[in-house]
């Protein structure tokens, strides 16, 4: 981990700008955190990090991975600045994955969403003709990108790419269906305050990508038939979208989503993992679900805490409420089996600004209780780790006050990490199923790092 090297010539006109004692502060926290948690790989460590505060590409790498499969801006924008911040137009160059490999510091092969911060310690530059990640002037491992599938080459009939249709993440392994791209749950009395669905929506419009708001079935089963004939990675699909809480085209939640489902499955049975992002819903529109195909339902609970979730879920608190989604969960497990029972929560807004914790253990034990609580009765929930996106009402409300909103400290990650991996091993459950390969070197998930961590039952 100490070894260094000299940074290639291309960032050398770039150094004074760059942020060099931050990234001594990160490598030094890595140090210290890879003492405090010697059985976490240091690999989720980096990975987390790179979640967390994002990670910045020199222009001469910006134009190698224009090559590679770029970010398809699937449902959020995951980034750390807006579109009209980015100078060197990121938004169509940066790719959608990344896999850190060997290198100084010896990596097991890690796969990382990419979320773009040009202000970030990390960063991504060329040497020769193979991309590194360094963090300041320290190399930390090669990196690797994702070649364009031939499914992502192709149009539809009506002229629209099937990579806006029906992108890939996961390295090709799950095709992400955002059936609906906005959120019914609007305004600062109820849309989710870490989420940014419905401003990425309007600045991607803004910037000339063809979004619309409900994707036409008939063009997801023609992008579906593509993928089918072209390709043979992707194991599963994700329908999701934002909450409906009036009715979107005649329908509710459960039957706009199923609909999806039920021709897809028609199409071609068992050709995917079929699987549903949805809110928690009562038994009857999971069954609506269910008997549509879907296999794994995530109805997302976004945070534990009790005093944290009415604030930074106004809407869901207001429309089902707390315990009410969490009984609604251990509900699903009878529909679909607790297994297949999937919520995820946004690892690291329990540290929001002004309400959150301050102390990461607090914030984690917080949450410990959340894992133990469904873990107890076989449901898995998994995370995302939350990376403050300018767009949301989280950090549009602390700039309009004139204060930061700075993501959850590494340390809250890694204490995460940890209590994710300990309490999963407790309740011996299985690998959560849909997610691909499980473990360091293996794990393809690419926007938190429980798969890297997770201890397999023997
Ligand atoms: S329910 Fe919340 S997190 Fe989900 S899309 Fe709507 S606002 Fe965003």
């Amino acid at each position: 981990m100490s070894s260094r090297s000299a940074p290639p010539e291309s960032q050398l006109n770039q150094m004074e700008s760059q942020p060099l004692h931050l990234a001594d502060q990160q490598l030094a926290e890595i140090q210290r955190l890879s003492q405090m948690f010697p059985d976490l790989p240091v690999e989720a460590l980096v990975k987390e990090d790179l979640l967390r505060i994002g990670v910045s590409f020199t222009r001469e790498s910006l134009r190698h991975c224009a090559n590679f499969k770029s970010k398809s801006y699937f449902i959020f924008s995951f980034d750390m600045v807006p579109i009209e911040s980015m100078d060197q137009q990121e938004n169509l160059r940066a790719p959608e994955e990344i896999q850190l490999v060997g290198g100084p510091w010896s990596f097991n092969r890690t796969t990382v969403s990419v979320r773009v911060n040009p202000h970030s310690p990390w960063r991504i530059d060329l040497a020769g003709d193979s991309l590194h990640l360094f963090c300041g002037r320290e190399e930390i491992s090669t990196v690797e990108l994702q070649k364009i599938p031939d499914y992502y080459q192709q149009n539809l009939e009506s002229g629209q790419p099937v990579h806006e249709v029906a992108p890939t993440i996961e390295w090709g392994y799950l095709v992400y269906l955002t059936a609906y791209r906005k959120c019914q749950y609007f305004g600062f009395k109820e849309e989710c305050r870490f989420c940014d669905i419905n401003e990425n929506y309007r600045q991607q419009v803004a910037a000339g990508r063809p979004y619309r708001t409900v994707k036409p079935m008939d063009e997801m089963l023609e992008a579906l038939s593509i993928i089918d004939n072209l390709d043979d990675r992707s194991r599963a699909y994700t329908l999701t979208g934002g909450s409906i809480i009036r009715k979107l085209r005649g329908q509710g939640e459960a039957e706009f989503y199923a609909a999806y489902a039920r021709a897809i499955e028609e199409r071609f049975p068992g050709r995917w993992i079929p699987k549903a992002v949805t809110q928690a819903l009562p038994v009857a529109e999971q069954q609506i679900l269910k008997d549509a195909g879907i296999q794994i339902y995530h109805p997302n609970y976004e945070i534990w805490d009790e005093r944290l979730f009415p604030l930074l879920c106004p809407g869901k608190e207001t429309y089902v409420g707390r315990s009410e989604w969490h009984k609604r969960i251990i509900d699903a497990v009878d529909v679909f089996g607790a297994a297949n029972v999937i919520p995820n929560f946004v690892a690291g807004i329990e540290m929001s600004r002004p309400h959150g914790y301050t102390e990461p253990e607090a914030a984690v034990e917080s949450t410990r209780e959340g894992l133990d609580f469904f873990m107890s009765q076989g449901v898995c929930p998994r995370f995302t780790v939350w990376c403050p996106e300018p767009l949301s009402p989280l950090v549009k409300d602390q700039a309009a006050a004139g204060e930061s909103q700075p993501p959850a400290p590494l340390e809250y990650h890694a204490r995460l990490l940890v209590a994710w991996r300990d309490t999963h091993q407790k309740h011996q459950l299985p690998v959560p199923p849909g997610y691909g390969p499980a473990g360091s070197g293996q794990a393809i998930f690419s926007v938190s790092s429980f798969m890297d961590v997770i201890r397999v039952p023997q």
